[in-house]
């Protein structure tokens, strides 16, 4: 057997250190079975209704309510999120989701009727709505139930067998396993693989017919670059450093609020948590210390934390070890250069347990403002002027997603269309994403494609065009033999109808005996 990584990889639990579980990658042999069963279930898949598919979609949301409690235990021990995010963020919204995707996918999965231009007015035109066969989703680490469960029952209502890669630091692999041996869900049509890079990358390899990709800006590019030379098509969900702009017309209550929990929910490991904040001048003296004396009072995660309780943090731990080590560099550099500390900041090297950190007196040659932190942390810069926060929010390689707060929503709106990025809210924050009728995806450095939404599970099939004529007697002007009399009609055709001003008479004088002079000059 072809081992590619004999060192197993360990999985921790980020509140207190201890180790969860190991995976191994899989062999190539191993690889190759899950393809060949993938393509075999596909073929099945590709057989049943619709009706049939949303059935076996609603196993998963049976299973997600009835197992609700053990799901959140094995998302908080992999991630050390606070008990509300995992429940909000991904075991809610995945119910929501089945219970629109059950109203979307009946229509949008239907073959469509396509009008054809007048000279092709005796066809028929159509799409035929088509699975594409395997499609390899590659997730992160930040919302391992959501990111893994979401694409693959999109993809598999798109009629594909989908092959999951998620992420080694939160591969929830015991969960996994639970699901599999109690949901009911058909066997095959879906297969979680646990493993590390080489896993992802020995997988791509197998040639998928599409890939899905969520994580970073550095490993989107890398996927990319190995699905180009396979020719595989690849969407990617990737960074953000979103930024929120605040009118001085807020209701200051309500928007510090509001702000606080885009920039601190999931302890800020959101592609789009709010990671930079531009705060009008008229407010700014009322606005900050309210923000900032509000968010004193978040309880933070701690090594001693009671996970089964709701009340038990509202900042969670940060997952990931070299997250930690990013966080603490962009708070240390926005220190060298001169931010002023609100609140939080390090206060044990190291440790997974980061208090929600603002600073204000930012620019945007500071880290912190304008590279992805993905933690608890909010760069405040103050601005003058509509156009001004405007070049200031689009300064950035990133273009996730933004939000404008303001009560004249004529204003938030205008804002809204001038921010070069793939999704905005006014008057909130992220709430778009809990709209699975709302594709989701990115601009510029945040990403290719859009998922979600009726594009999101387009994404996973072939929009095959088809053309439907008649087996009659007629053969077309413009087939063969090319002769000077079809050219002239065919041509004063052209210019009678797409001229300056329609030339009805002409147009006809010449379309009529367009329609028989194929079979005047056809080879004899
Ligand atoms: P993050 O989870 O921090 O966003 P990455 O973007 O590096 O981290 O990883 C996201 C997913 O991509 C993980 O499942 C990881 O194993 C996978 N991955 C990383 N590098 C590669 C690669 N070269 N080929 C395929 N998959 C990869």
């Amino acid at each position: 057997m072809d081992v590619l990584s004999s060192t197993a990889i360990k999985v921790s639990n980020p509140i207190n250190g201890t180790i969860l579980y190991e995976i191994d990658d899989p062999s190539q042999e191993q690889i190759k079975a899950i393809y060949d069963r993938a393509r075999a279930a596909q073929a099945k898949i590709q057989a049943m209704s619709i009706e049939q598919r949303i059935a076996e979609v609603d196993k998963i949301r049976d299973y997600v309510i009835q197992y609700e409690s053990m799901i959140l235990d094995a998302i908080i021990a992999e991630t050390g999120k606070a008990r509300t995010d995992a429940f909000a963020a991904e075991v809610f919204e995945v119910t929501d989701v089945i219970d629109v995707y059950k109203k979307l996918a009946p229509k949008t999965l239907k073959d469509r009727k396509v009008p054809q231009p007048i000279f092709l007015i005796e066809k028929k035109s159509r799409q035929f709505i088509e699975p594409l066969g395997t499609v390899l989703v590659i997730t992160p680490w930040n919302f391992p139930f959501y990111q893994v469960i979401v694409p693959s029952l999109m993809s598999f209502l798109a009629g594909n067998a989908t092959i999951v890669k998620p992420s080694e630091v939160t591969p929830l692999k015991p969960l996994w396993d639970h699901f599999f041996a109690h949901s009911g869900f058909m066997k095959d049509a879906i297969q979680v693989v646990t493993g590390g890079k080489e896993t992802g990358a020995n997988l791509i390899a197998m040639r998928p017919d599409k890939v899905h990709f969520t994580g970073s800006v550095g490993t989107g590019r890398k996927l990319m670059e190995a699905c180009a030379k396979l020719l595989i098509p690849i969407d990617l969900e990737l960074g953000g450093k979103d930024p929120a702009i605040i009118f001085d017309d807020v209701d200051i209550d309500r928007t510090a609020n509001g702000i606080m929990w885009g920039a601190f929910t999931n302890a800020g490991q959101n592609c789009t948590g709010i990671e930079r904040l531009y705060v009008q001048e008229g407010i700014y003296d009322q606005f900050v210390p309210y923000l900032v004396e509000r968010t004193k009072r978040l309880r933070t995660s701690h090594p001693g934390r009671d996970t089964s309780s709701a009340e038990d943090c509202d900042v969670g731990a940060v997952t990931a070890p070299f997250q930690v080590r990013i966080i603490e560099e962009h708070i240390e550099d926005a220190l060298a250069k001169g931010a002023k500390l609100l609140c939080g900041g390090i206060q044990e090297k190291g440790s997974h347990h980061i208090p929600p950190t603002i600073f204000e007196n930012c620019d945007h040659t500071m880290k912190i403002a304008s590279e992805e932190t993905f933690g608890p942390t909010l760069a405040i810069m103050k601005f003058k002027t509509e156009e001004e926060v405007i070049r200031l929010a689009n300064d950035s390689p990133y273009g996730l997603s933004a939000s404008v707060w303001s009560k004249d929503v004529e204003r938030g709106t205008r804002v809204a269309r001038a921010l070069k990025c793939g999704n905005v809210c006014v008057n909130n924050h992220m709430m778009n994403e809990a709209n699975p009728y709302l594709p989701f995806g990115g601009v510029k450095d945040s990403g290719i494609g859009r998922f979600k939404g009726e594009d999101g599970l387009l994404a996973f099939c072939n929009l095959k065009s088809v053309l439907i004529d008649k087996q009659g007697k007629l053969i077309e002007p413009q087939w063969y033999p090319y002769t000077n009399s079809k050219y002239k009609l065919l041509s004063a055709v052209m210019h009678a109808w797409f001229g300056k001003s329609r030339n009805y008479v002409k147009f006809v004088k010449n379309v009529l005996p367009l329609d028989s002079i194929g079979n005047k000059e056809k080879f004899k």
